[in-house]
């Protein structure tokens, strides 16, 4: 699977540059395609040695009433495919349960893609924007994104993202917060997010041809399992 320049989405070169002359680089071990620092969000960037091990399952036990284990797997089991690309990856825990043989993680931190890259080297590590992939259309038979895409202000743009670098039947799985609960209001006030309702996932979902074959809710938590329709 080769890279696309995600500004204009031609194939670049080997050496990762684009025929307009936008240029992008390995950074120790990591193919980086964000061509300015992103603002960096102090407090996830701080837990991000422990974030896996640590403030993840505890976080999603207390508000979710369940193991974040149990949760990977089950994204794991619905969405596990030869090519696969892990959205907003973080260090990449869910690269334990999925099953890929190429296998790409994408995030904007530099540093919890290092962490990523020690803990998983198998995982090709990608530093770049979910709302403009440097991926090819249709390059994934799966593709997932956890607890990210209700962080942007308009949710759509990743969406539209993940179904365009699913090829056809590919399954993906995303979960979200939803409005539902006052656990939900609370994290929505502190991580200063706009509340949608489940309902508006999906809804964008399959604007985008991804049907949704399965919900599972945890608290305020929903991990919709989708799969790419032919358009
Ligand atoms: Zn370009």
């Amino acid at each position: 699977m080769a890279f696309v320049c995600p500004v204009d989405r031609l194939p670049l070169s080997n050496d990762l540059k684009c025929p307009k002359g936008h240029a992008y680089r390995v950074v120790d071990g990591i193919y980086d395609f964000l061509q300015q620092e992103p603002k960096s969000n102090d407090i996830l960037e701080k837990v991000a040695p422990l974030y896996e091990d640590v403030w993840a399952p505890l976080g999603f036990l207390i508000t979710g009433k369940a193991t974040y284990s149990s949760v990977l797997r089950d994204v794991a089991s619905h969405s596990s495919g030869r090519e696969f690309l892990d959205v907003g990856t973080g260090p990449g825990k869910i690269f334990e349960y999925v099953k890929c043989e190429n296998c790409y993680g994408l995030d904007i931190s530099l540093k919890f893609l290092r962490i990523l890259k020690e803990r998983r080297p198998r995982v090709i590590a990608v530093r770049g924007d979910a709302v403009s992939l440097p991926f090819g259309d249709e390059s994934f038979d799966g593709v997932t994104s956890m607890f990210v895409i209700h962080m942007f202000p308009d949710p759509s743009k990743p969406v539209s993202e993940i179904s365009r670098v699913l090829k056809r039947n590919g399954k993906c799985t995303m979960g979200v917060l939803t409005r539902r609960g006052r656990i939900a209001e609370l994290l929505s006030k502190w991580w200063k997010l706009e509340l949608r309702p489940e309902s508006f996932y999906v809804g964008i979902s399959e604007r985008f041809e991804l049907k949704t074959s399965s919900i599972r809710q945890m608290g305020p938590w929903s991990l919709i399992n989708c799969v790419k329709t032919s358009g």
